[in-house]
């Protein structure tokens, strides 16, 4: 306040920058609730953080003529720089991104070391005002290629504006620029840093506000999708998947893609013999083996208790029955925990291939009645659905080809 008066700025900008530090308080607190609402949004920390540093920062700067200890004089800044850089961190925790370090590193280290020699303060809000544009930039870096919503957008550009004015800014004393009512150009410049400051920040957590309750939304939606066992998506995440999928189709329809549906072998014994415990440590298992192998052929869900969907994305289809023989053979060498060493699990697969025009759940029936035919037929094999013929490209790999047989192509058993 006195640093104000000092220069001869209105009375009006001290109630004003008051103001600004409450507010700034209240979303710190806002904030932390958020955080402690849902731990797991980290940015909303990070968040509470940047305004926390921010407020001290405004606090220690106003009061910067009657502090007299050399190192509070210093504080406003690297206070500053903490606010920007705990708001790179909340983008970067938010996107799982890594934010640039070699700019973070250069920028911290001129700001804070320029600094130290200056004592000037003009000089010293010019660095500051470029490391903070250094700082915020880097935000912009992490945002970039996460442009995908509104609010990303919205988030991202902000930034960016954030940035630029924190580089614009000090021309205000580097041109030496004020109105002729005003003793300085620095008294001018710093009415336009607070200001301006107020704005952003405010508009910006609104900003962050809307970007986290989306977060918060989209992470609920994910969550009621998923199966918590398995991490497959569940009946209704299968379901909604299908239908987008199938929409966005239209009236070219599904074909092209593959459906595969698969069961476990005798999985009531197990359960019976070893317990439900167990037998939950296998569907853990197997979902986690299905992930692994299958994620990039396709999209994987636990339909029911023991019994799984897989839709094979149009790239992965000629590779359909190679994929679904080999995640076969896979599980059926698991080691499974609270399961002798010798005792294998193994799982029955039934295959279609979506036909011209077939709604996907007549093709999920077909797999369906594929798979129980593979049951049938004594488990631990794949069936291919009735009248179902291999693309062209396993012919030339020489698998053994669709006979007129019913019941789909015999296929050598694998011996475990
Ligand atoms: P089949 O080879 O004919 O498929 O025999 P199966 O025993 O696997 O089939 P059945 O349909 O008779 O039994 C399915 C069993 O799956 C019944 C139930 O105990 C078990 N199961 C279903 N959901 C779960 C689950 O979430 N956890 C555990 N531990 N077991 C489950
Ligand atoms: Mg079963
Ligand atoms: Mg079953």
């Amino acid at each position: 306040m006195l640093a104000f008066r000092a220069y001869g700025v209105p009375m009006d900008l001290l109630m004003f920058n008051i103001m600004v530090a409450s507010l700034s308080l209240l979303f710190f607190l806002a904030f932390l609730g958020i955080f402690f609402y849902n731990q797991q949004l980290k940015a909303a920390g990070w968040v509470a953080l940047a305004f926390l540093f921010g407020s001290l920062a405004l606090l220690v700067d106003q009061n910067r003529t009657v502090l007299e200890s050399y190192f509070i004089d210093k504080l406003a800044e690297p206070l500053f720089w903490s606010s920007c850089l705990a708001v790179v961190l909340a983008y970067a925790s938010r996107v799982s991104a890594r934010p640039s370090v070699p700019l973070l590193g250069i920028a911290l280290f001129v700001g804070l070391s320029t600094m130290l020699v200056i004592s000037h303060l003009p000089q010293r809000a010019i660095i500051m005002d470029w490391v903070s544009a250094a700082i915020l930039l880097a935000g912009v870096l992490v945002l970039w290629g996460h442009r995908n919503g509104v609010t990303d957008k919205a988030l991202c550009y902000f930034t960016l504006f954030s940035a630029i004015v924190a580089f614009l800014r000090p021309f205000i004393i580097i041109a030496d620029i004020s109105p002729g009512a005003w003793t300085s150009a620095f008294a001018f410049y710093q009415a336009v840093l607070y200001l301006s400051s107020s704005i952003l920040s405010t508009v910006g957590a609104n900003v962050i506000f809307v970007a986290l309750g989306v977060d918060l939304i989209e992470r609920h939606q994910r969550d009621a999708m998923v199966d918590a066992l398995t991490g497959l998506l569940n009946r209704r995440g299968i379901d909604r998947f299908l239908d987008e999928k199938e929409a966005l189709r239209g009236e070219n329809s599904m074909a092209g893609h593959a459906v595969l549906m698969f069961d476990i072998d005798h999985f009531k014994k197990v359960n019976d013999e070893f317990g439900h415990e167990v037998g939950d440590n296998v569907l853990a298992r197997l979902g986690s083996t299905i992930r692994q192998l299958m994620q990039y052929h396709g999209t994987a869900g636990r339909t029911g208790g023991e019994e799984f969907v897989f839709l094979f994305n149009r790239e992965s289809t000629n590779a359909a029955f190679l994929v679904a023989e080999h995640v076969r053979v896979a599980i059926g060498m698991l080691d499974h925990k609270g399961l002798p060493e010798n005792h294998r699990i193994t799982i029955s697969l039934g295959l279609a291939f979506v036909r011209e025009g077939e709604p996907l759940k007549r093709t999920m029936r077909r797999a369906d009645a594929a798979l129980y035919e593979a049951k049938d037929a004594g488990r631990n094999r794949l069936r291919i659905a009735d009248g179902d013929t291999l693309p062209e490209i396993d012919e030339k790999l020489n698998i053994p080809k669709q006979t007129a047989q019913p019941g789909g192509i015999d296929l050598p058993d694998v011996g475990l």
